[in-house]
């Protein structure tokens, strides 16, 4: 099959490999959107998709997908035309994803926490025509924001609302698309664009928390997207029973994957819940969910009696996203009542989930094995092409069905990000060890440089940039420091040129740059230089330390005073 590459900004799979993976099904030639449409055929009167404001049979979600789907291309949109999403948790969104890819769209999965630093950015590099804003959020009108992201953008053409912004017809609202469509017409539509699609043809727009500098755009293709999912939810035993819920960012690689694709590969109901612990352990036991994963930012919240797992009817519980300790293990699994594995994944591809007859030693200390036997997974030598024994602590690399063989547009970062024969280089610490005769994986730090707020990356780089941007910053490091509640958070440590600013100065200017709140760091400290490394590079390593024992210090002195 011939594939457009993008005029070179998209690197293929190599033949051979992309041939073998087809031949051992990991590989499909069906398009995302026939994917659920098979589902859909097999289990139409099944739940798909609940949420706290509603549901939607599988029937009904290809339905109304479809009508969706004809109604992007009645506005004029055409297959391959990336679309911005920006939208939280809801049944909608899940709508208009799927409206895109049925409509042979390219989502974009930025976030509604992104702003104009972001969008701007990602927008421009792979050419985005529409921008999908979610209307009424309390806190930040994505509306009008995309209304003055689209001024002066050289592609963008479409503003597309998920409910109604203010009494304006001339807005185009998710919720009318394709209604005077009828199911049919609309299916024969949909039918039309996917006879075109190519299955090696970028699927869907991942953005990569892990690089240097500005955040690259990771292509997803048709023929793996769909099936990395189905791998992920056959690993964990998933079936047309199992009702899996989601309370991160849905749009994000996880959400998409692990929960969205991963149920409806399976036939399995979404429930969509959102990262207000109290409000989704309600829905959780509400709707009577099987299964969960959750990520380090609810890991503390888990030990509070609210979250008391034993009045739910879940099964499975799957931790991702940071080390597990003994005490969260054990409250998380319960003997033949529920099980606790963990998740490793990326949006560049690899999963590495915990098999479920694997023993609970193997559970709770790493990360279980890859979850294609086709994935290949070597531990290097951090700088070098040689391999490490099993044992010792090195960089994860891997390659395989799934994982991205390069960023998109980005031939000079390509070059450092992966190794001579393909094998994507994560930045990720990690080691093969064996239990009871079986070799898991575990993770074991990480040497790029980054803070993972809740789950959330902030590259170092970027972030260092922006901050020197100010004219009273004279150099900044940034490191993360340890969070009670979200695993980490950004301490920016500071040269000043002059006085040293306010936190509140730093925000604003940050905020006037538009980058996303997330990344503000939210603790400063003046130093007068940098400690360096004997090549001369600045020490983080010592100021993580640093700033880690005068956290701890401060709180040993609050303690002392209450
Ligand atoms: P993302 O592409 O945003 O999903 O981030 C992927 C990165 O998250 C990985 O490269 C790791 O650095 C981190 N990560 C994901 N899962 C885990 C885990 N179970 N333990 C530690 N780090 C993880």
């Amino acid at each position: 099959m011939t594939c457009s590459d993008w005029g070179g900004r998209l690197v293929p799979y190599p033949e051979d490999l992309a041939a073998r993976y087809r031949a051992n099904g990991v590989w499909s030639d069906k398009p995302l959107g026939a994917r659920l449409h098979q589902t859909a055929r097999q289990f139409p009167d099944r739940p798909a998709v609940i949420t706290t404001e509603g549901s939607t049979t599988f029937a009904e979600l290809d339905r109304r997908t479809d009508q969706i789907a004809a109604g992007f291309l009645a506005l004029g949109l055409r297959r391959r035309d990336p679309v911005i999403f920006q939208s939280t948790n809801r049944l909608e969104t899940v709508l208009a994803w799927y409206g895109c890819l049925k409509a042979g769209l390219i989502p974009v999965a930025t976030l509604a926490a992104h702003r104009m630093h972001e969008i701007g950015h990602i927008s421009r590099k792979v050419g985005a025509v529409a921008h999908i804003a979610e209307a009424g959020l309390p806190s930040f009108d994505l509306v009008a924001f995309a209304h003055e992201h689209a001024h002066d953008h050289p592609t963008m053409r479409h503003i597309i609302t998920i409910g109604s912004p203010r009494a304006d017809t001339t807005i185009t609202q998710l919720e009318e698309l394709g209604l005077d469509l009828s199911p049919e017409v609309a299916r024969a539509t949909v039918e039309q664009i996917e006879s075109e699609i190519d299955s090696c043809d970028v699927a869907v727009f991942q953005l990569s928390g892990g690089t240097t500098g500005v955040p690259k755009v990771i292509p997803r293709i048709h023929a793996e997207y769909w099936d990395n999912a189905r791998l992920y939810a056959e690993r964990l035993g998933w079936d047309e029973q199992s009702r899996v819920a989601h309370l991160g960012p849905i749009v994000h690689n996880a959400g998409i994957t692990a929960a969205l694709h991963a149920a409806h590969s399976v036939g399995a109901c979404l429930v969509l819940a959102t990262p207000e612990a109290s409000s989704a352990m309600e829905l959780i036991t509400r709707t009577k969910v099987t299964a969960v994963i959750f990520g380090q930012s609810l890991y503390r919240a888990l030990s509070k009696p609210e979250f008391s797992l034993d009045r739910t009817s879940l099964k499975r519980v799957i931790l991702s996203g940071a080390k597990v300790s003994p005490e969260l293990f054990e409250h998380a699994d319960a003997g033949d009542a529920r099980w606790a594995g963990q998740l490793f994944g990326m949006g560049e591809g690899l999963f590495v989930v915990t098999p479920l007859d694997a023993p609970a030693k193997a559970r709770q200390t790493t990360v279980g094995t890859p979850i294609s036997s086709d994935d290949e997974v070597r531990i290097l030598e951090p700088g070098t092409e040689n391999d490490l024994p099993d044992g010792s602590v090195g960089e994860l690399c891997c390659r395989g069905p799934y994982t991205i063989r390069g960023y998109f547009d980005a031939a000079e970062h390509n070059r450092a990000a992966f190794t001579s024969d393909g094998f994507y280089r994560t930045g990720d610490l990690a080691a093969f060890t064996t239990i009871d005769g079986e070799r898991y994986l575990s993770i074991e730090g990480r040497i790029k440089d980054l803070i993972n707020r809740g789950g959330e990356k902030i590259n170092a780089e970027e972030l260092e940039l922006l901050l020197l941007d100010h004219p009273g910053i004279a150099n900044a490091a940034v490191v993360a420091m340890p969070d009670p509640r979200l695993g980490e958070k950004t301490c920016a440590y500071l040269v000043a040129e002059g006085q040293p600013l306010s936190l509140n100065d730093i925000q604003n200017h940050l905020e006037k740059l538009g980058v996303a709140k997330f990344k503000w760091p939210e603790r400063l400290e003046w130093v007068d230089a940098f400690p360096r490394t004997n090549v001369g590079k600045t020490d983080k390593k010592r100021l993580r330390n640093e700033i880690a024992e005068k956290l701890s210090a401060e709180t040993d002195t609050r303690r002392a005073v209450v």
